[in-house]
């Protein structure tokens, strides 16, 4: 297990700069579910001044590891790096519950074995399209049997895609880049991969999809389970070990979804002795930035779209990867398309990984803020570039103006872009 990093807890100098940005403190008032409120209650922790309790569990728990209070902090606290200690140091002391084994081995099982998550989404999908899920909901038994949120959460699965290892550029290739996939977004959201290999091919790019890539780690990172994460992280490391354009340092790792982008971005501090890891994260790429970087070819230009669509900022993709303004840039190529960031775009929308499901109060409470500003700015469409972020919102958005699609920004471009079948 990772030691807890007393040195960034003892930076927090508590001036409380950090408190506006922390959705849990401005939803609670609490001070214990505050930044710096938790960093205090880590920091007796990990020093044995408080034990273990059912309080402290649920204030760390609630956090959503947005790190919107990292961006903020004059004192360069790495709050990340110490939440994610402090739920292994947590996850270490207190005692081991049959729901917490259970959710422990579902993790594992789907998670880190991709046929058993793939065979899963298959009957999921029967479940959806047979209809039973409709008689199961109508007669209330995902309620009865405890799997209400779980039932709630599932999105519209499609048929699943059989990923090639290589989609070749359209034209003349102008370089290789590898595609990270990740577990959940590879079956869940393979709109957004299909469209980032569709529009990188157009742009003259060989899209090599390596097979041995499975989970970034971050699920297991969140649940306090570093062993676990970094056996998942070397396995990606591996996969993405190639020699391509070894002059030039390596094909670029390009990712779709910034949640899984921020924590391949953080291999290094993770891994500190894996030699691999730097060359690893310079390699990488969110897929907004590198479209809207990229050099286009002449001739390629989107249909116009004379609609407006809301911008969501995921935190991964603001707090993290720092990368927020990619997506505007890159939407900007569609002529007559209106951008407008959803208001409060720097307080999180409550889907955080598995935080809908472990957390569904706060959850609820958070994405009820985003549905309110939806509905006064009535886009045509929502963007975000994180998977999580994306279902969340539209689980709220179906409830109340069920036509607004939420779609990826590369999904966006893509179906400007793409010639009419
Ligand atoms: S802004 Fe930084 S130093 Fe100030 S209270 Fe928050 S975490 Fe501590
Ligand atoms: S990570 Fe987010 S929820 Fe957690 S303490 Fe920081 S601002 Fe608050």
């Amino acid at each position: 297990m990772e030691a807890f990093p007393r040195d960034q807890a003892d930076r927090c100098v508590l001036c409380g700069l950090c408190l506006p940005s922390c959705p849990t403190y401005l939803k609670t008032g609490d001070e214990n579910e505050s930044p710096r409120g938790r960093i205090a209650l880590m920091r007796a922790m990990a020093g044995g001044k408080i034990a273990v309790s059912a309080k402290l569990e649920a204030h760390l728990d609630r956090c959503l590891a947005c790190r919107a209070c990292e961006r903020v902090c004059p004192s360069l606290v790495e709050y990340g790096a110490l939440i994610e200690a402090g739920r292994a140091l947590l996850s270490s002391r207190r005692p081991h519950t049959r729901s917490r084994l259970l959710g422990g081995l579902a993790l594992s099982c789907l998670v880190e074995r991709p046929r058993m998550l793939g065979a899963l989404v298959r009957l999921l999908r029967l479940y959806q399209r047979s209809g039973l899920q409709r008689l199961m909901r109508a007669a209330g038994i995902p309620a009865r049997v405890g799997l209400a949120k779980l039932d709630s959460a599932l999105p519209r699965l499609a048929p699943q895609e059989h990923w090639r290892t290589v989609y070749p550029a359209h034209g003349a290739t102008r370089a290789q880049v590898a595609l990270f996939t990740g577990c959940i977004g590879r079956v869940a959201d393979q709109e957004t991969l299909r469209s980032a290999i569709g529009v990188l091919n157009l742009l003259g790019y060989e899209v090599r999809v390596p097979p041995a890539q499975g989970c970034c780690g971050a699920l297991h990172l969140h649940a306090g389970r570093p062993g676990q994460a970094h056996a998942l992280m070397r396995k990606n490391l591996t996969a993405f070990a190639d020699d391509a354009e070894p002059e030039n340092g390596g094909t670029v790792i390009v990712h779709a979804a910034s949640g899984c982008g921020a924590t391949l971005s953080e291999y290094g501090r993770h891994l500190p002795s894996e030699a691999q890891a730097g060359s690893f994260t310079a390699r990488l790429a969110d897929i907004s930035r590198f479209l809207a970087q990229a050099p286009w070819p002449e001739g390629l230009t989107a249909k116009p779209l004379p609609k407006t669509v809301a911008v969501h900022d995921p935190c991964s993709l603001r707090n993290v990867l720092h990368d927020e303004k990619w997506p505007y840039a890159l939407l900007a190529r569609i002529p007559e398309i209106r951008l407008v960031p959803v208001a409060e775009n720097h307080l999180c929308c409550g889907g955080a990984g598995a935080y809908p499901l472990t957390q569904a109060t706060m959850a609820e409470d958070l994405l009820a803020d985003k549905i309110g500003h939806l509905r006064r700015l009535a886009p045509d469409l929502v963007v975000s570039a994180n998977i999580g972020c994306a279902l969340h919102l539209a689980k709220g958005l179906a409830r109340v103006r069920p036509a607004i699609e939420v779609i990826h920004p590369v999904t966006l471009l893509y179906r400007q872009l793409r010639p009419r079948a």
